[in-house]
């Protein structure tokens, strides 16, 4: 029992977070995006009142909305970004004696969620200029147990899946993309979920489209692969008493559905922000010597997930960076072949070169949504500062 001290918490958000942006540069914003809490709240009372906990109309909204507007057929709600790359293997059928490729240098989950199928990954270097999978590298490690490519939308930059995907039918694989960066992203006018077998998407707090926890959520055309998916989220059932296949449990949870639908209304602002900070970067921190962009191709449109770039004396720059209230992040600084993790594949030093020389000089100043003009400029003259420019 509540006693009769209780009040309802009126600011939900203790003070101290509501500004942090004022003077510090953060790349976490979450406070700010979810000052609308209220309305949220009010939508949750309905699922709360209802019952309707796991699945239901929620999560099936959330999955037409999300799957519709990156014109794929079918969008399956599913626990984690981690999880949507696993199950989309598993739905595949890829497991033990298999070899998946992918790129070297990507967040830990991507290699984690093809690992814990039992195949083996098999790391492609990247490009210097965008930091994606080197498609010309991919034949070289095609063997006869390869069976799947899982690209990575670095940032938000849509890799060329037209050529990963003939490439791949070539060869007769599969395509998972690791499209956790690349909500609402597009190549040649199209999105992640394609040219593939599935498109995996994240919703954790900190990418562009998230909700107040873990979620995640799968792509594809493919009627097959959407009921298996169904299924493998779902413990393999297909009805409450029926079950067909020994599986998984990892829903979408229906709170998160709701979170997730009321934050797509933002998802166009969200994107065109992150687009046009990235854009002022650019344009101010081109002139910078000791730095190196990324270029711009006018056929892609980059959603920045991470403004990220190459720069001299990487580790002392964020250092002042960071003195100076600016949370520069480096995304990151082990390629995964390097990773303890990875020891059993026995890559050494020197076998991923361009992964390699990019995690050291790599680092990503915060461009999100509540990032204003005034912080964009003070990032610009602290790094022109730092190199004495
Ligand atoms: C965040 C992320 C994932 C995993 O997503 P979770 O929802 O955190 O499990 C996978 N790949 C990349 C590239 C990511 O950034």
């Amino acid at each position: 029992m509540l006693d009769s001290s209780f009040q309802p918490v009126k600011n939900f958000l203790p003070d101290q977070y509501l500004d942090s942006s004022q003077f510090k540069i953060n790349h976490n914003y979450l406070s700010s995006q979810f000052s609308d809490y209220k309305e949220i709240l009010e939508e949750l009372i309905e699922v709360v009142v209802t019952n309707d906990f796991t699945l239901g109309s929620k999560v099936d909204q959330f999955e037409s909305k999300f799957a519709n507007f990156h014109n794929s057929r079918f969008g399956i709600g599913v626990g984690s970004g981690t999880d949507a790359i696993f199950l989309s293997l598993k739905a595949l059928g890829i497991g033990p004696g298999d070899e998946v490729i992918t790129s070297p240098f990507t967040f830990f989950a991507t290699v984690g969620a093809i690992a814990t199928t039992g195949a083996k990954p098999v790391f492609v270097d990247v490009e210097l200029d965008g930091f994606n999978i080197d498609i010309s590298l991919i034949e070289s490690v095609i063997t006869s147990k390869t069976r799947a490519i899982v690209p990575v939308h670095w940032a938000g930059r849509i890799c060329n899946m037209k050529e990963i995907r003939a490439l791949a039918d070539y060869h007769n694989l599969v395509v998972v993309e690791d499209a956790c960066h690349a909500v609402a992203a597009t190549r040649d006018g199209y999105f992640a979920g394609q040219f593939s077998d599935t498109a995996c998407f994240s919703l954790h707090p900190l990418k562009n489209l998230n909700v107040w926890g873990d979620g995640g959520i799968i792509l594809t055309n493919s009627e097959e692969i959407a009921s298996r998916l169904r299924l493998l989220r779902n413990h393999g059932l297909i009805n409450r008493d029926e079950c067909v296949e020994f599986a998984y449990n990892s829903r979408l949870d229906t709170i998160q559905a709701v979170i997730g639908g009321h934050l797509f209304k933002k998802l166009p602002n969200i994107t065109q922000s992150r687009i046009t900070n990235s854009m002022y970067l650019d344009s101010q921190l081109k002139s910078v010597n000791q730095l190196q962009l990324n270029t711009r191709q006018k056929n892609i449109k980059e959603v920045f997930h991470l403004y990220s770039f190459l720069c001299k004396d990487r580790d002392g720059l964020q250092s002042f960076l960071k003195s100076e209230g600016i949370d520069a992040k480096i995304h990151y600084p082990i390629p995964l072949h390097l990773q303890k993790a990875a020891r059993h594949l026995n890559y050494k030093v020197g076998d991923l070169p361009v992964s390699e020389y990019i995690s050291k000089r790599v680092i990503s100043l915060p461009v999100h949504e509540f990032i204003t003009k005034p912080q964009l400029d003070f990032m610009v003259q602290m790094i022109r500062k730092y190199y004495g420019t």
